[in-house]
């Protein structure tokens, strides 16, 4: 589907079936949203089944992982989604994943091979990451002659060595990796692995990271770290800019036409005319692909930048807290700390990101090649909490803990567990603990549950 070429994508034949209408018609039930995008003329799965209990749901998917061979289409497990919409509704989400569906996996299918070499491929954040070179075999209809080892511990772990025979796994889309070493089947001539003490594609210096298990290439300029990161802006999550995937963006950099992401939006079609590969149309196509995304969510935008730890919903927690990025890039080591949900170092590595200079130097390149971020359609009076800090005391008697926290963050406002010089108002519900007093000693407001319901 991600072809700039029509007409290829149309030689592919894709077909697909609805899940789930989003639009509104009374509908009540999820089984409902089936029937009513059948009779709208959509294609539904037909093997979609009503479970009363989770005995049931047990039963299909078993069943499906036996029976999964009879499809002309490969599955790698089932969807289980709460029927009723308004539980569905209340359950909510954690980042951007619902909490009343979950794929249900099927157990990962398995082959053995042998490990023909071992090689370390350098990431976006510059870790070392092991990588098993395999005899090419089939697992689940497709070739795999690749599969991670993550790291030294889990090669200990393993006890793999270069010319292993092994079991490898895979599910799904997932990359493959080795399930275990099959060690009767050594020879003596396999080889213990070591990290390189230098990095496979600069050169330099390789260093542990303190307290972890990785180890990194430090070389800011390091070819495959600057490579890595631009894979990963244009990736579907982040700039999603279809059709410049890895091989392209392989082009531009050997070409010298880019050095980071934010170059992208300065290519001309004329630069793309004379790589390998590109027609007019195709070169035009592209050119039109990256300029259509210069507005960019700001939670997409965060992600993009490959912000160590920062993963999807780290990026939304952010957005959604500061606003801009001027305001995270500003943003102090322990605000960010009070951010919920993120830790100290999560916290830690996105300050260090936003004061390295090269990083400062890229944000403002992305400013100059016209990249803003999406105004975030919010209700009145999101941020009439905004700078307040509540701690919440006793039992509020028309909302539970959970809903008053949620409330006071929709409106911008912040949550603390603990009374300190920094907290606006401690809410005292019936049989308040010892906040309550802690709160009268250091002078804090103190709402009863009505006055803090009418602040909301
Ligand atoms: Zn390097």
């Amino acid at each position: 589907m991600r072809q700039l070429d029509p007409k290829i994508t149309a030689s592919r034949h894709l077909d697909s079936f609805a899940y789930s209408l989003v639009t509104d018609v009374g509908q009540q039930k999820h089984e409902e949203e089936h029937l009513i995008l059948k009779a709208l003329g959509f294609k539904i799965n037909p093997n979609n089944k009503f479970c009363k209990d989770m005995n049931e749901v047990q039963k299909f998917r078993d069943n499906w992982e036996k029976d999964r061979e009879k499809l002309d289409y490969e599955i790698d497990g089932v969807v289980v989604i709460v029927n009723d919409n308004e539980t569905f509704k209340r359950l909510g989400v954690v980042g951007k994943a619902p909490r009343g569906a979950i794929a249900y996996k099927f157990s990962p299918k398995e082959a053995e091979t042998i490990i023909e070499d071992i090689i370390v491929q350098v990431g976006r954040t510059g870790v070392l990451t092991p990588v098993a070179v395999l005899r090419p075999v089939q697992i689940g209809g497709t070739t795999v002659s690749r599969a991670t080892l993550h790291n030294l511990d889990e090669i200990r772990r393993l006890g793999v060595k270069k010319g292993d025979t092994v079991v490898v796994g895979r599910a799904g889309d997932v990359i493959p990796d080795i399930k275990k070493v099959i060690k009767d089947l050594r020879a003596g001539k396999e080889k213990e692995f070591h990290m390189p003490s230098r990095c496979p594609v600069c050169g330099e210096t390789i260093k542990k990271v303190a307290g972890q298990v990785a180890f990194k290439c430090v070389n800011k300029n390091c070819p495959a770290i600057k490579r890595e990161a631009i894979y990963h802006f244009v990736s579907r999550k982040a700039f999603d800019i279809d059709g410049v995937g890895p091989k392209i963006i392989d082009q531009l950099m050997d070409a010298g036409l880019i050095r980071d992401a934010a170059d992208l939006f300065s290519l001309k079609k004329d630069d793309l005319l004379n790589l390998e590969r590109f027609a007019d149309k195709s070169a035009q196509n592209a050119v039109e692909a990256i300029q259509s995304k210069k507005k960019v969510a700001l939670d997409k935008f965060i992600y993009s930048l490959g912000i160590d730890h920062v993963g999807e919903e780290t990026a939304f927690a952010l957005a959604k807290k500061f606003k801009t990025l001027e305001k995270i890039s500003e943003t102090t080591l322990e605000e960010l700390s009070n951010v919920p949900d993120i830790g100290p170092v999560v916290a830690k590595s996105i300050a260090d990101w936003f004061q390295k200079p090269y990083n400062q130097k890229l944000i403002e390149k992305f400013k100059k090649a016209g990249i803003t971020t999406e105004k975030e359609k919010q209700a009145k009076g999101a941020d009439k909490l905004a700078g307040k800090t509540f701690v919440l005391t006793g039992t509020l008697k028309t909302l539970s803990r959970d809903e008053a926290k949620e409330k006071i963050r929709e409106l911008g406002g912040d949550i603390s567990s603990t009374i300190s010089q920094n907290t606006d108002f401690v809410v005292a519900g019936e049989k308040p603990g010892s906040k309550y007093d802690e709160a009268k000693r250091l002078k804090i407001k103190i709402l009863a549950e009505e006055e803090f319901l009418k602040m909301l």
